[in-house]
C-alpha cells in the first residue's frame, strides 16, 4: 500500500493514469474529435478547436466522487489483494475510513466494474450444476426454496482443471431459466456436461451438445466434480468472508466479484489486476448511491 502512493503522489498523478487508461492512443476531443487539446488541473481536457472540455472521470465509476482518488486507487489495490474476498469492515479498517457506510457503498460500486461489458461466453466442454445458497434448510430442486436462491454453475473443462467460470442467480431448474441462464453465460456449439437432470435436455435446441453423465456412469462417481468444487468455494466464501449475509437482492453483484476473483486466481501479477478493475471502472456507467439497494 506504501509503495502504491508512492506510486501516484497526488490527484494529478492518478488523473493521469486514469487517461492513459482510457485513452490509450492519446486524448481525442469526445466531441469533435479533435488532437489538438490543453491539458487543465483536475483531469479536464480542453479542446482548442471547438472549445470542448472532456474530463476523465465524467461518465465513469469515479463520476462525482466526493473522495480522493488516491482513496479509491487504495481501495482498489486493497480489494485485489484479498484472496478470499473483502468485506466492508475488512475494507473501513484497511483505509481507516471513519464511515462504514462508504466502505459498502464503495464496494457495491466496484462489484459493478468487475464484469467487462461484453465479456466473452464460455465455450468448449462445459460442466454445469445448480446450487442452493443461503437459509438452512435443503432446497427442492426444480422450484425456488424459502430463504434461498439458487445458483446456476457453468465451469470449462479443460482437462481435469477448471478453466473459466460463469454464475448466474436463477428463479428455479426448470428448462426455461437454464436455458435463458445458459445462452448468456456458455456459447452456443459447446459441449455440456450435466447430471441427469431432465431441464437441461432443452439445450440441444438451441445449438448446445447436450452430454449428460450420471452420478452411476461417472469415473469418481460425482458427474459434475468440478461444478461441485466450485459449489464448495462458494459456500466457503459466502460462510467464510461474508458470514452469510448476503441478501438476495445483492447475489448477483457478490456472484460478479467471485467469479472476477476465481477467474484471475492463477494471475501472479496484481498489479495487473489492479489495472483491470481500474480499466472496467472506466468503462462502466456511474453507479449512483440512489441505485444501490440499501439492505447489506
Ligand atoms: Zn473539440
Amino acid at each position: 500500500m506504501i509503495d502504491l502512493m508512492d506510486m501516484f503522489p497526488t490527484e494529478e498523478s492518478c488523473l493521469e493514469y486514469l487517461s492513459v487508461i482510457r485513452w490509450p492512443d492519446g486524448y481525442h476531443c469526445l466531441k469533435c474529435g479533435s488532437v489538438s487539446y490543453w491539458k487543465k488541473s483536475r483531469g479536464i481536457f480542453y479542446c482548442r478547436d471547438c472549445h470542448h472540455e472532456g474530463s476523465v472521470i465524467r461518465g465513469t465509476l469515479f463520476q462525482d466522487t466526493k473522495k480522493p482518488l488516491r482513496l479509491w486507487f487504495q481501495a482498489i489495490w486493497y480489494v485485489v489483494n484479498q484472496k478470499n474476498g473483502v468485506s466492508a469492515l475488512g475494507l473501513q479498517k484497511a483505509l481507516g475510513l471513519g464511515s462504514y457506510h462508504t466502505a459498502w457503498e464503495w464496494l457495491h460500486k466496484l462489484r459493478r466494474a468487475m464484469v467487462r461489458p461484453g465479456r466473452d461466453r464460455l465455450s468448449g466442454l462445459v460442466e454445469m450444476d445448480e446450487v442452493f445458497m443461503g437459509g438452512v434448510r435443503p432446497g427442492k430442486r426444480g422450484r425456488g426454496s424459502e430463504g434461498k436462491t439458487l445458483v446456476l454453475i457453468a465451469a470449462e473443462n479443460t482437462g481435469r482443471k477448471i478453466g473459466r467460470i460463469r454464475l448466474s442467480t436463477i428463479p428455479d431448474a426448470s428448462a426455461v431459466s437454464i436455458k435463458n441462464a445458459t445462452l448468456e453465460m456458455v456459447d452456443p456449439g459447446s459441449t455440456i456436461n450435466s447430471d441427469g437432470w431432465d431441464s437441461y435436455n432443452i439445450l440441444t435446441q438451441y445449438g448446445y451438445v447436450h452430454a449428460p453423465v450420471t452420478h452411476a456412469n461417472s469415473i469418481s462417481g460425482d458427474a459434475t466434480p468440478l461444478a461441485h468444487r466450485v459449489a464448495s468455494l462458494l459456500k466457503r466464501w459466502w460462510l467464510g468472508t461474508h458470514q452469510g449475509a448476503i441478501s438476495a437482492e445483492h447475489l448477483a453483484y457478490y456472484l460478479d466479484e467471485f467469479t472476477f476473483r476465481f477467474n484471475r486466481r492463477t494471475s501472479r501479477s496484481r498489479g495487473k489486476l489492479f489495472y483491470r478493475l481500474i480499466e472496467q471502472a472506466l468503462q462502466i456507467n456511474p453507479v449512483p448511491a440512489k441505485t444501490i439497494i440499501h439492505n447489506i
